[in-house]
């Protein structure tokens, strides 16, 4: 098992290379002053609480950038760390539905709906689950990691000022993280942005991985979509990241395919709800509903499959994604998708697994949507794809 460190590192060598002076000094990643920067990293005089969750209060998420006309709950909140949602929101207006939240390192095949009652699906589930990961800013919500693969085996120098390390040393490229483009709209939120990795028992807060976030990668904000990339302390980690997509993918399939075409009926989700420690909630699709408003954006639809299916051929989905992050703004049509599954504040950014598959070099992959929020006009949750 490898030994992965978290980016407080520990706390008895814990000391900040800087300490607040009387005199202000402004942090070189947020600007704002050292002892309450908005990366939510204080620097304290002992050198203790890196990562202290009372100074991640500071800002709050923007939410101009929604669609016009949206009304949309944004399911970002405060941080309530702990196993138990009526504990950590005692008023959350949706409590009734607490109790169909699954503890994700307690997930069994009893959990499972009729349909998916299979072993393989509980395999595949607890392989999904390590790769969704906390985020943390003001609020609290959801994002899942995957590997950027040119990114991979490159460094940066680590920001001395936010990091109990100490001495020069690297951060390790290579990890994306996936999440709403209303939780992290460009690179100063990337940045100041805390993605913990692993708290998925709440009896082993010690196995959290903590790190921050890097720069924007791409974001679409029609679709509500944002991948930003996340350098890391450990090594060992963009590794393990690299080892959980490809048991995810594996996993996937040995599931029987009648289940596999079954699972398209289900939003399965996977987040951190008001915070807590991780959960799995099951649901239904309720209704899917393609938007396509004029001639121009299905032509660019059109053209964009069609340089997809060229690129997929030739192995090369990394180009199409560079050219596609040209025209962040390119008029699509897109699918909304409701379904009924639980969802608390927290959620915004949670993958949903709604059995779409992609066949990339002849290997089926369940590709995962992002969980938006509670579209009050229809009375159910949606996402975009
Ligand atoms: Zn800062
Ligand atoms: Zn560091
Ligand atoms: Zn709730």
């Amino acid at each position: 098992m490898m030994e992965l460190n978290g980016g407080a590192g520990d706390a008895s060598s814990c000391v900040p290379s800087l300490r607040p002076s009387p005199t202000a000094q402004s942090c070189p990643r947020c600007q704002r002053l050292l002892v309450a920067c908005t990366c939510g990293l204080s620097i304290t005089p002992n050198g203790g609480n890196l990562w202290g969750l009372d100074v991640v209060f500071a800002t709050g998420y923007d939410n101009e950038d929604l669609l016009p006309g949206d009304v949309l709950d944004i399911e970002n909140c405060e941080s309530q760390p702990g196993n138990d949602l009526d504990l950590a929101s005692p008023m959350c207006e949706k409590n009734q539905q607490h109790d169909d939240f699954i503890s994700a390192v307690e997930l069994s095949t009893d959990n499972l709906p009729g349909a998916l009652k299979d072993p393989t699906v509980c395999v595949w589930l607890r392989n999904c689950s390590p790769l969704v990961v906390r985020l943390l800013r003001n609020n609290v919500a959801t994002g899942r990691a995957l590997i950027i693969s040119n990114e991979v085996g490159l460094t940066v120098p680590c920001d001395q000022i936010h990091c109990g390390v100490r001495g020069e040393h690297v951060l390790h490229g290579g990890i994306g993280i996936i999440t709403n483009k209303h939780v992290v709209m460009n690179t100063d939120q990337a940045a100041t942005t805390k993605v913990e990795f692993f708290y998925n028992d709440d009896d082993k807060r010690d196995s959290v991985v903590k790190e921050l976030g890097h720069q924007l990668h791409f974001t679409n904000r029609k679709m509500d979509y944002t991948m930003f990339s996340c350098y890391v302390h450990d090594r060992d980690l963009v590794k393990l990241v690299e080892n959980l997509d490809l048991r995810r993918q594996h996993a996937w399939g040995c599931i029987p395919r009648h289940i596999r075409q079954a699972s398209s009926a289900f939003a399965i989700v996977i987040s951190h709800p008001h915070g807590v420690v991780k959960k799995i909630s099951f649901g239904r699709v309720i209704d899917r509903e393609m938007r396509c408003r004029n001639a121009e954006e299905k032509r660019n639809f059109q053209l964009i499959r069609f340089l997809y299916e060229i690129c997929a051929k030739n192995n090369a989905l990394e180009r199409f994604a560079a050219y596609f992050a040209v025209y962040p703004d390119l008029p699509l049509p897109y699918t909304i998708t409701w379904y009924d599954t639980a969802t608390c504040k927290g959620s915004s950014g949670a993958p949903v697994y709604m059995g779409n598959i992609v066949v990339e070099n002849g290997v089926e992959i369940n590709q995962a949507h992002t969980h938006r929020g509670f579209d009050q006009s229809k009375g159910y949750n949606n996402c975009f794809t």
